[in-house]
């Protein structure tokens, strides 16, 4: 379906605030409803100090107020914040445990831009080092680049004193190895002839295969057997399972603004599950992932990378703000530039998921995303302290959820959408 640009304009703000979503969540092809009035103001008035994040970062919030509200600097309690995720060897999103590359291999993007001294570093590709986003800072502070990658960037890190480590858990491992021989029936990975166990590949349970809700039992079960062949724990196969299905990405973003008004940002990933060796998404991407101006606020992204970078979406929401918009309406904007990008097509646009967390220089701030939930009903939110901890739901600029890719031929059993697979 595509909607007119005029009626795109007019019905975009699905207002998620305060509603959750419904039940089910609906489908990216549901139609988008008109005249859905917009929250004046869904996130409140700004506060000084105050720390927004994207939701995986709310643990480590009280600790990194409570040192900027004593004096620390705005990007070290932005760092603070997304190096608890990046130390935690069961969240596979980011840091050590981060979800590996197709060769098995973990490499991580990050980037920090301090708003005081107007200053900004990078780094992109890094393998061994857990605290990337340290280590861009580093780039910052001991070097007159700006952007470090691969190689280079992890010799840097290991020069200015990081330890070199085996990023890649055992549970990270085999999930990378299930996903492997998954889709493994044309090359040598996996179950050869001589296992016992090797079953030919039915045409029925290849991916191109007609939709039938059997060929689900048939392949979770296939993968199942496959898990506990690998040692996966029981308890964590379904989740195991979905990140095979439908690899994840997995980044946090952190802004923080002091009483005085300095303000810095910063964004730490292990990227997409799964990616080419050698990708790098937004989120190290000066501008993309991450843009702050000590002169207007900040703003980050957790999302599709690649449609990111193609708007250049925290500095167009910087720019935005400039020019006068609100923090929602910024936010909002550089996601209906994502629309434009794909001409409103929906069949295109429910597989494409992406988050803005926005902070202006008064302490006004919003999150918004693309939908309102991804993968059926998790609803996308932000984290906020500013001197009271809470997560909020985003204003989402299209009902419903996106949807998973690659693309299901059938919609997920209950068993692989249910909040369990979601853990750590
Ligand atoms: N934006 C990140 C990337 O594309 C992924 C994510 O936000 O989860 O690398």
């Amino acid at each position: 379906m595509s909607i007119s640009r005029r009626g795109f304009l007019g019905s975009a703000i699905a207002a998620s605030v305060g509603t959750g979503l419904n039940a089910r969540g609906l489908n990216a092809q549901d139609k988008v409803k008109d005249d859905v009035p917009r929250p004046a103001n869904p996130f409140g008035a700004g506060k000084r100090p105050i720390i927004i994040c994207a939701n995986n970062g709310v643990n480590y919030l009280d600790d990194a107020f409570a040192f900027l509200k004593n004096g620390g600097d705005t990007l070290d309690a932005a760092l603070r914040v997304v190096k608890g995720p990046e130390d935690d060897p069961n969240d596979d999103s980011v840091g050590l445990g981060g979800l590996p590359n197709e060769e098995g291999v973990v490499e991580l993007d990050a980037c920090c831009m301090h708003g005081p001294t107007r200053r900004a570093g990078s780094v992109g590709g890094v393998r061994n080092i857990k605290n990337v986003s340290l280590v861009s800072k580093a780039v910052m502070e001991h070097t007159g680049h700006v952007m470090l990658v691969s190689e280079g960037a992890e010799r840097f890190a290991v020069a200015v004193g990081f330890p070199r480590e085996n990023l890649l858990t055992e549970r990270s491992r085999k999930i990378w190895l299930l996903w492997k021989e998954y889709h493994s029936t044309d090359d040598w990975w996996g179950p050869g002839l001589a296992d016992p166990q090797w079953k030919p590949p039915s045409p029925a349970t290849s991916p191109q295969s007609e939709p039938q809700s059997d060929l689900w039992e048939q392949r979770i079960q296939r993968l199942e057997e496959h898990a506990a062949r690998l040692g996966i724990e029981p308890e964590f196969r379904m989740a195991a399972i979905r990140r095979v299905l439908s690899p994840p990405t997995g980044t946090i973003h952190c802004s923080a603004l002091n009483d005085k008004g300095e303000i810095s940002g910063c964004t730490t990933t292990s990227g997409l599950a799964f990616k080419l060796p050698g990708r790098c998404g937004d989120s190290p991407i000066i501008g993309a992932g991450c843009y702050t101006d000590q002169d207007v606020g900040s703003a980050g992204a957790t999302g599709s990378g690649e449609e990111n970078i193609k708007v250049a979406g925290a500095h167009t929401i910087i720019e935005n703000m400039r020019r006068g918009m609100p923090p929602l309406e910024a936010g909002l904007d550089a996601l209906k530039r994502i629309v434009r990008n794909y001409n409103n097509d929906m069949s295109k646009l429910k597989f494409i998921d992406m988050t803005y967390y926005v902070l202006r220089k008064d302490g006004a701030y919003a999150g918004v995303s693309l939908w309102e939930g991804y993968s059926s009903t998790r609803a996308h939110k932000i984290a906020v302290h500013d001197g009271a901890k809470r997560s909020e739901v985003t204003v989402a600029l299209f009902k419903g959820s996106s949807h998973e890719f690659p693309p299901f031929p059938v919609a997920m059993p209950k068993e692989l959408t249910e909040d369990s697979v979601y853990v750590k």
